[in-house]
């Protein structure tokens, strides 16, 4: 082979690290020079090999067949002088320690000779056996550290590009330095566009004193990391205005400037979306919208509650559509739904917001009112059964053409008291007196004797059903 230098090491004709020695390349073209530095290593030749080229072509041709731990490098070579002898070495070598031995003892050339990608550098001439073995074994250690810092920011870089939720930091002024590309698509701006810019941007303008103080009290707490809890709603501000519930996590780390923050941020919309439908679908009737039975008797029993701590008038009504089957036999179930459907419209159209409807059961109907003493209640049930009584429902569904049915419904009324342990009681009472308006002909309502007024019937109206 052509490599006129290695010719052999010089400290040891030993094979690089088989033996578990420092593997050093010298790489110097002058003879005096490279004696000075083989006799200064000359008492670690146990622990160290040295090898010796002559120039930078030379040494990269050896670094390519050999291995080797650590380069000392003179940077006039006659090939390659000053900074460009290290950047070239370096370029070629990137993760081999390098320590540059030079002429000059000038302190910015050896912070430029670092910055360029060498460990340590030793001036000619000032330079004894222990020094330079210190700084072999120092641009080993520190090449390492450099190693082990390189690789854990890639693999952190990796993670952060990857990551699915937002992820971004901010200085301790609060400007974003950070901004990962699941924050970019979040947000929809680009990186470059929003670091250095203050991270309030991503805030809608109404929740940014709040998290200002939020922010402070996390900064003086001794948690390190804090989800933003529930506690209320996080919403975060995209780049054309819109907002969207998130959830965040943050964490902050202690700088020489002040408090550096990290924040990862999840989109959780959906999540929401799901949740609402969830409930939804738990606590309502499908077909009519209504509450269900479950939902009406948790909503009543918080009446109930009210009633008891505040003393205030709470009446039910319990409703039935009279002779329901015969409409379903008449005209179909379809049409009897669409019924159920007309009902439910005209009782929400009706009744007051803070009033409760619910279906409980089949054509069987159940309204909660507030604030309602039963007298009141009586009138309100009267007023229900006549605009029911007049309700049109079309007997093909959606086609009026073929002419309307119309429905009549009978209604219990009574009052909630405070001997009532739950609502269930008041609710029986008037169960009991529909069941009164049923056996006294239908179309009408009757008033529960039970508690606390007289009873008190409706006058009644002839089944009607128009077509
Ligand atoms: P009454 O005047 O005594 O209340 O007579 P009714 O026919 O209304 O009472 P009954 O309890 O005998 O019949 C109720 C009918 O309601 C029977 C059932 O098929 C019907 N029904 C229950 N749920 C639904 C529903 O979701 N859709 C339709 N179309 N019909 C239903
Ligand atoms: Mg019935
Ligand atoms: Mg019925």
């Amino acid at each position: 082979m052509s490599i006129a230098l290695s010719r052999k090491p010089l400290l040891s004709s030993m094979s690089d690290r088989e033996d578990g020695r420092t593997a050093i390349l010298l790489v110097e073209d002058d003879d005096a020079d490279a004696r000075l530095v083989t006799r200064s290593l000359t008492p670690y030749a146990r622990r160290a090999s040295v090898a010796r080229a002559t120039s930078l072509k030379e040494a990269r041709a050896w670094l390519h067949r050999n291995a080797c731990d650590v380069v000392l490098l003179d940077l006039s070579l006659p090939d390659s002088f000053g900074l460009e002898t290290v950047t070239r070495l370096h370029a070629d070598a990137p993760s081999l320690p390098l320590v540059v031995l030079t002429g000059y003892d000038d302190e910015d050339f050896a912070l430029d000779i670092l910055a360029h990608g060498a460990q340590d550098y030793l001036v000619k001439g000032q330079t004894d056996g222990p020094l330079m073995w210190r700084a072999v074994q120092h641009a080993m250690a520190r090449k390492r550290l450099e190693e082990e810092l390189r690789l854990s920011e890639e693999r952190l870089q990796g993670i952060i590009g990857l990551a699915q939720d937002a992820i971004l930091t901010t200085d301790a002024n609060l400007n974003i330095t950070l901004f990962n590309r699941a924050a970019e698509s979040l947000f929809g701006y680009d990186a470059d566009d929003i670091l250095g810019r203050p991270l309030s941007l991503l805030i809608p303008e109404r929740f940014r004193p709040d998290h200002d103080a939020h922010i402070a009290d996390f900064s003086v707490s001794e948690l390190q990391a804090r989800v933003m809890t529930n506690r209320r709603e996080v919403l975060g501000l995209t780049a054309n205005g819109q907002e969207f519930p998130a959830e965040v996590s943050i964490a902050k780390l202690h700088h020489a400037h002040g408090l550096l923050f990290t924040a990862v941020i999840r989109d959780v919309s959906e999540r929401k979306r799901v949740e609402s439908e969830l409930r939804r679908m738990a606590t309502t009737d499908p077909l009519t919208g209504l509450n269900n039975r479950r939902r009406f008797l948790e909503l009543a029993e918080v009446e109930m509650a009210r009633l008891r701590r505040y003393g205030r008038a709470v009446s039910v009504l319990m409703l039935d559509i009279d002779r329901f089957k015969a409409i379903n036999d008449t005209h179909g179930h379809a049409v009897g739904d669409h019924a159920l459907v007309r009902l439910a419209e005209v009782c929400r159209d009706e009744l007051r917001d803070t009033d409760h409807i619910g279906r409980l059961g089949g054509e069987e109907f159940a309204i909660i009112l507030p604030e309602t003493p039963l007298a009141s209640a009586a009138e309100v049930a009267e007023r229900l059964r006549q605009r029911l009584a007049l309700a049109e429902v079309p007997i093909v569904p959606g086609d009026h053409g073929h002419g309307c049915l119309r429905m009549t419904v009978s209604i219990g009324v009574a009052m909630c008291g405070d001997e009532d342990s739950s609502i269930e009681r008041a609710l029986g009472r008037a169960d009991r007196a529909l069941y009164e308006a049923k056996a006294a002909g239908r179309n009408r309502i009757v008033v529960s004797d039970g508690y606390p007024g007289p009873a008190f019937a409706s006058a009644s109206g002839p089944i009607s059903m128009a077509s």
